[in-house]
């Protein structure tokens, strides 16, 4: 039950200089950091995290997110915890910051629609990507951090994980 997950913060919330704020969020949860770096990441690369976008939700999506990801520094982080990824999954909220419910990340710093970032032919900047399910999770830690890059440690919180 204890899972890895990945998160990325996406170059909206770097530029924002929002990252220690959403880290805070993870951490207030009792999530684990188990890796962090700082990495502006090229088209390449990008399309291998996002293999399957254009399948799920067009080539246009595709396109748009291409070039929001790769237009600054992202920071990639691999958390730790007890369903890690559902967790963060709801810890970030949908992927519309318009419709992501109020306590979310996307929710509380974020607001645009899917239909304004449409019409400026753009992706909707919504701060974060986090890991969709387990499978997807382990594929993406793959991807992100070589395994010396992922760590092993006990926090506080494990008191309370029994
Ligand atoms: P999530 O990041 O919530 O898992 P997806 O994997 O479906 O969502 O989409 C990847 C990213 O592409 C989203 O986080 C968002 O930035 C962008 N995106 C997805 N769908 C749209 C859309 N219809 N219009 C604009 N941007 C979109």
């Amino acid at each position: 039950m204890i899972q890895r997950t990945l998160v990325l913060l996406k170059p909206d919330a770097v530029q924002r200089g929002l990252a220690g704020r959403i880290i805070s969020r993870f951490e207030d949860a009792g999530l684990k950091i188990v890796g962090l770096k700082m990495v502006w990441i090229d088209e390449e690369f990008a399309r291998k995290h996002y293999y399957d976008l254009a399948q799920r939700k067009g080539e246009a999506v595709l396109r748009r997110m291409l070039k929001y990801i790769t237009n600054g520094p992202v920071i990639a982080i691999a958390l730790e915890g007890v369903e890690a990824v559902a967790v963060v999954r709801k810890l970030v909220g949908g992927t519309e910051p318009k419709t992501a419910p109020p306590g979310t990340i996307r929710g509380d710093f974020a607001h645009l629609s899917f239909e304004y970032a449409d019409s400026k032919d753009k992706a909707v900047p919504n701060l974060i990507h986090a890991s969709g399910n387990v499978e997807e999770a382990e594929q993406e830690l793959k991807l992100w951090f070589k395994p010396e890059e992922l760590h092993s440690y006990k926090t506080v919180h494990e008191v309370h994980v029994f």
